[in-house]
C-alpha cells in the first residue's frame, strides 16, 4: 500500500450537507478516486471540508489526476485493489467509482472489470455495512445496453447482450447494482446508485479511445477523425462539473433507487466531429471505420427524476464544455508525445 499523505480532520462545518444534522465533516472513502470522475469527486469533497481516502490500484486511474492533492493534509492515497479485502478504518461515506470505464479500457481488462464490479463491490458494501457508512455506486448508462426505449428512463430495464464483448462492463455494473440493492434491502445499508452517461472534460485520458478523447486528440494533431460506422449513432455528453454536481446532490438525498445523471442534448457522432473541428479550429478530415460489435445506436438520458428529486440539471452545453477542456487536451496531447 502506498500512502502519499495520512492526516485527517475529524470535525468542522460541512457545506456539502452530507451530515447536516451533526454539522461534522466526514471521513470519506473514494474507491477509484484516481480515475477521471473519481478524482474530480475527491476535489469537491475536499473543498467541502471532508477528509478523503482514495483507494485505487491504478489500473486505469492515474496519479497525475491527484498530483495537485499531495500536500493536502486531509487527503490520503492508498494503492489498493478493492477486489482484495481491505479496511481503511472508520468511514462515514463510501463512493465506489472503481472500474475501467472506457470501451477500450474495459475490453482490454475484461476480467478485472468483472472482478471490480463483483468482488470489489461486495468488499465495498461489506465495509459500508461494517462502519454504518452511506454508500454511493457509480453505475452506467451501459446498464441499458443497446436501448430499445429512447430516451432512457430509469424505469427501463435495458437490452444487454450478456455474452457480447461489452458484457464484461455491462454485466459487471448490473451485478454491482443488484448487490447494492441487496445490501440496501437485507443489510439496511444506506445506498444510492447513479447511472452516469457519457461524461467529458479535463482529466479524460487522451488515449482512452473514447469518442471525445479521440476526436480532440486527432483534431489537435491534424489527424483524420475516426468515425465508427456511418456516424449516425447518438450519444449525449455531460461536462464533468455538471456530472459531479448531480452526483453530490444524489449523495445528500435520500433516494435509494437509481438516478440518471447526464446531459440530454443528443448528438450523432458525425455531428460531434463538426463541433470538435469548430472548437479546435482544425482542418482534419473524417475517416470512416467499422462499427464495433453491440455499439449502442442511440443514447440519451431521461433526467426527469434528477430534476424533480434533486433539483439538478446540467448547465454546460457541448460547445462550451469543449472550449473549457481545450487547454487540458492541448497539454495532455503534447505530454503524451502526440
Ligand atoms: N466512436 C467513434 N470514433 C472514435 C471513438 C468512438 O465513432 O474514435 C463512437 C463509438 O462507436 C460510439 C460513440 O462514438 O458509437 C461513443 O463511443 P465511446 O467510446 O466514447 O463510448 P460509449 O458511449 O460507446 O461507451
Amino acid at each position: 500500500m502506498t500512502r502519499i499523505t495520512h492526516l485527517r480532520v475529524a470535525h468542522g462545518h460541512s457545506s456539502l450537507g452530507l451530515h447536516q444534522s451533526t454539522n461534522q465533516t466526514m471521513r470519506v472513502l473514494v474507491a477509484g478516486g484516481a480515475g477521471f470522475i473519481g478524482s474530480h469527486l475527491c476535489d469537491v469533497l475536499l473543498a467541502e471540508g471532508h477528509s478523503v481516502i482514495c483507494a485505487d490500484n491504478l489500473l486505469t486511474g492515474r496519479m497525475a489526476n491527484l498530483a495537485h492533492l499531495c500536500n493536502q493534509p486531509r487527503f490520503e492515497f492508498v494503492q489498493q485493489d478493492i477486489c482484495q479485502p481491505f479496511d481503511p478504518g472508520n468511514i462515514d461515506y463510501l463512493f465506489h467509482f472503481a472500474s475501467p470505464a472506457s470501451p477500450v479500457d474495459y475490453l482490454q481488462h475484461g476480467i478485472e472489470t468483472l472482478q471490480v464490479g463483483s468482488l470489489g463491490t461486495m468488499n465495498c458494501l461489506a465495509l459500508a455495512a461494517k462502519y454504518n457508512a452511506k454508500y454511493l455506486l457509480a453505475s452506467t448508462s451501459e446498464c441499458y445496453g443497446d436501448p430499445l426505449e429512447h430516451p432512457q428512463k430509469k424505469t427501463y430495464w435495458g437490452n444487454v447482450n450478456p455474452i457480447g464483448p461489452r458484457s464484461v462492463y455491462d454485466e459487471s455494473k448490473r451485478f454491482a447494482e443488484a448487490a447494492t440493492m441487496a445490501y440496501y434491502r437485507y443489510r439496511k445499508v444506506d445506498t444510492r446508485i447513479v447511472r452516469i452517461f457519457n461524461t467529458y472534460g479535463p482529466r479524460l485520458q487522451v488515449n482512452d479511445g473514447r469518442v471525445i478523447s479521440n476526436f480532440m486528440k486527432q483534431s489537435l494533431l491534424g489527424q483524420d477523425l475516426t468515425v465508427y460506422g456511418d456516424g449516425s449513432q447518438t450519444r449525449s455528453f455531460c461536462y464533468v462539473s455538471d456530472a459531479i454536481a448531480g452526483i453530490l446532490a444524489l449523495a445528500k438525498s435520500e433516494e435509494h433507487g437509481s438516478i440518471n445523471i447526464g446531459n440530454p442534448d443528443e448528438f450523432a457522432v458525425l455531428e460531434c466531429t463538426k463541433v470538435v473541428l469548430e472548437i479546435t479550429g482544425s482542418s482534419s478530415q473524417i475517416r470512416f471505420q467499422p462499427l464495433p460489435q453491440d455499439d449502442p445506436k442511440q443514447r440519451r438520458p431521461d433526467i426527469l427524476k434528477a430534476k424533480k428529486l434533486l433539483g439538478w440539471e446540467p448547465k454546460i452545453d457541448l460547445r462550451t464544455g469543449l472550449r473549457m477542456s481545450l487547454e487540458y487536451f492541448r497539454s495532455a496531447v503534447s505530454a503524451a508525445g502526440g
